[in-house]
């Protein structure tokens, strides 16, 4: 059965329309209230002694298109209690309908915090402007923060984890439901006392997936001792890469003298870089002499007396601190080899115009600096191996764990004298894919073998560490809870935090994070 629109069907549930009318801003329509009474904020008695008459202005849903504003003619009552100190008030309504002093109905302003909270300040006022109720970016974050953070179900769940405000200045905590895949909370810091407090109100939580940075184990601990704490099977194997990667960093000494004697092709260098290069052989024979001495047993004096070193160098000798690397000299070049390679390839191979040229760009250092830059280009193109530098360690470390068919010649040829060179580095880096194994096939009864075997490598210290850790490295291995989901949900934050446009104080950004959820 069809049945015609009642315009009180139009306005919310418990106003009658008086009238309608239209001007250019949208549809106005006048209301009043149904009810003959209203209850005194005061002493809660209700009064149906009607003072006066007033209009309140209110902002309601959009209409056809057209923005709607409702004039409510609302009323003042009287008390009649006689112990109430109020002897006049304004009505009230239900809240689900209208707040006291709110300038929106209620229905609208749910729509205004959602719209807050998937879109963030600026872009939900442009959507809400093309929705026809246009609110301000203030209007909007005001909202959020009246209507606070969205309540959680307790978790028994979760992972833990920091997370930047601003990238190596300011960190929070973020807290993930990890059985709801939900954000549910935000600290404003990630200090263990903060965490504590709040794992502190939630008594229920059985699990704590967490990085192995000390703090949130020991807030954990505190604040619920019960909990199994279970390390996050993805920092695991980020700290085993780091692990390595120090290593390689702590070998750097050996790696450059190894790869130095393997890759320096004499005829590449510069007739200036030349006399250093001799003046560095020499040196090595020396060092190679006195150390052989010393092995054989002589004392210094004896290397003293048969080598016509000072006692000084001798001594310096042995300890290893005379074990030079030669390096190629183009510091002063640095900051402009891109563009020399760039201008070489171009066909610019005339050293004092390039010179004059990276004058204008700043460029302090002399001719001779590009001349000799230009030569050894010239010599490396006729050859065919370049002049190798000693990549850094993180380079190394990165080219040492790749696949062999990923490098090319010249990677190939400095990991394989660096694999020949320093067997240690080898050794670390298979115990390393070790542990990368047991945690990514669970196999926990191979951890004892391999802590009895990694235990004396190069990557020791982080071995004590998964020692230190133990009950949590196990809890990681076997359980299947881990903190891979948080690290989703700080992407997820990043980006929220991004649409704020700086704005994003704690509780907009809590609030619309869970809220989101
Ligand atoms: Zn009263």
């Amino acid at each position: 059965m069809h049945r015609a629109v009642r315009l009180s069907a139009i306005v919310p549930r418990g106003f009658a329309v008086d009238s309608t009318s239209s001007d250019d801003s949208g549809t106005v329509i006048l209301v009043r209230p149904l009810s003959t009474a209203s209850r005194c904020p005061g002493c809660g008695q209700s009064s149906d002694r009607i003072h006066s008459h007033y209009r309140r202005r209110l902002a309601d849903l959009p209409m056809a298109g057209r923005p709607v504003r409702l004039i409510l003619v609302a009323r003042r009552f009287r008390c009649a209690a006689v112990l109430c100190e109020r002897r006049v008030f304004a009505e009230r309504f239900d809240t689900g309908v209208l707040a006291p002093w709110a300038r929106r109905t209620t229905r609208l302003d749910h729509i205004v915090h959602h719209l807050a909270l998937a879109l963030g300040g600026r872009p939900a006022a442009s959507l809400a402007r093309r929705l026809m109720f246009p609110v301000s970016n203030d209007t909007l974050l005001r909202v959020v923060r009246r209507r606070g953070s969205p309540r959680f179900v307790p978790p028994t769940v979760v992972g833990i984890d920091d997370w930047a405000w601003r990238r190596n200045q300011r960190y929070g905590t973020i807290i993930c439901d990890l059985e709801r895949r939900k954000t549910i909370a935000l600290l404003p810091d990630r200090e263990a006392a903060t965490a504590q407090r709040w794992l502190s109100d939630q008594p229920q939580i059985t699990i704590v997936a967490r990085d192995r940075g000390g703090g949130y184990a020991l807030a954990a601990a505190k604040a619920l001792p019960q909990a199994i704490q279970v390390a996050d099977r993805w920092h695991l194997m980020e700290n085993a890469s780091h692990a390595f990667a120090d290593a390689v960093r702590k070998s750097m000494r050996q790696i450059r003298s190894v790869i130095g004697a393997a890759t320096i092709n004499p005829d590449l260098l510069t007739s200036a870089e030349r006399i250093q290069y001799e003046g560095y052989l020499r040196r090595e024979e020396v060092n190679a002499e006195i150390q052989g001495l010393a092995k054989g047993g002589a004392p210094i004096k004896e290397i003293v007396r048969r080598t016509g070193h000072s006692r000084g160098v001798v001594r310096k000798i042995l300890r290893g601190q005379r074990s030079d690397v030669f390096r190629v000299r183009e510091s002063s070049l640095e900051l402009y080899l891109q563009w020399l390679d760039a201008e070489w390839a171009a066909g610019q191979r005339n050293a004092s115009d390039l010179w004059r040229r990276l004058k204008r760009q700043g460029f302090r250092g002399c001719l001779r600096v590009v001349s000799e830059w230009a030569t050894r280009r010239r010599r490396a193109d006729k050859a065919d191996g370049a002049l190798t530098r000693t990549p850094s360690a993180r380079t190394l470390a990165r080219l040492m764990t790749n696949g062999r068919d990923t490098l090319t010649k010249a990677e190939t040829v400095t990991v394989a004298a660096v694999e020949s060179g320093v067997p240690l580095l080898v050794e670390a880096r298979e115990i390393i894919a070790a542990f990368q194994g047991i945690i990514r096939k669970k196999a926990l009864a191979d951890l004892e073998p391999w802590l009895d075997r990694a235990r004396s490598s190069l990557v020791a210290s982080f071995v004590n560490g998964v020692i230190k850790d133990r009950a949590a490295v196990n809890a990681a291995i076997t359980s299947p809870w881990s903190n891979g989901q948080t690290e989703g949900q700080i992407t997820k934050l990043k980006l929220v935090k991004r649409q704020m446009y700086g704005r994003g104080k704690l509780d907009l950004l809590q609030a619309r994070v869970i809220g989101l959820a």
